[in-house]
């Protein structure tokens, strides 16, 4: 099958100024579409040429894990952010209270972690197989699926998700997309 690039739920000008329109023409437009692009020019005539994509994550390695994780992951990100952030859901709110203690020390966690990655990769909320919530940091392309978690939430940590907007302040881009976060989905996602 050829894979395409998802849809985004909002305009590509919709999350500014958090998020300009330009990192989207970017991120979106260009390194996210090149995942995809590489991905299906790799997968053509392998065994992962029928597969969907999170299927390739659990069994590729390489290249094509590269390409097929790293499209996985942005679009479970970008799906993730709404221009109008709602509330958080109680059911969610209150399983991070009793694993953080509150969904203000979850953010001041999440955000540190975020912030620590060493280079490139991307930070996580995950739920285990005993319904444990944690929060997890990955390098490069690598997702926590093949660790056996479920990924709830993921913020993108590649300097290509905030050096137009941000330069180098990574702490900075992680507090303003915080305010962009669908807390909607992520909860729909336990
Ligand atoms: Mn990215």
């Amino acid at each position: 099958m050829v894979h395409l690039l998802s849809e985004l739920p909002y305009g590509k000008d919709a999350l500014a100024p958090a998020i300009s329109l330009e990192t989207m023409e970017y991120h979106y437009g260009k390194h996210f579409q090149a995942y995809i692009d590489n991905l299906n020019k790799l997968i053509e005539g392998s065994p992962y040429e029928d597969m969907e994509i999170g299927e390739i994550v659990m069994k590729a390695g390489g290249a094509i894990f590269n390409n097929a994780a790293q499209a996985w992951n942005h679009d479970f990100y970008f799906q993730t952010l709404t221009p109008s952030p709602v509330e958080m859901p109680e059911i969610l709110a209150e399983k991070l209270e009793k694993t953080f203690g509150s969904v203000q020390d979850f953010k001041s966690e999440f955000i540190k972690a975020a912030a620590t990655v060493f280079g490139s990769g991307w930070a996580w909320l995950c739920k285990d197989k005993e319904e444990n919530l944690s929060i997890v940091t990955t390098q490069n392309a690598d997702n926590p699926m093949t660790q056996g978690l479920k990924p709830l939430l993921v913020i993108d940590v590649w300097e290509h998700a905030y050096y137009i907007d941000y330069r180098n302040r990574r702490a900075a881009y992680l507090e303003a997309i915080w305010n962009l976060i669908d807390w909607e989905k992520v909860s729909s996602r336990l």
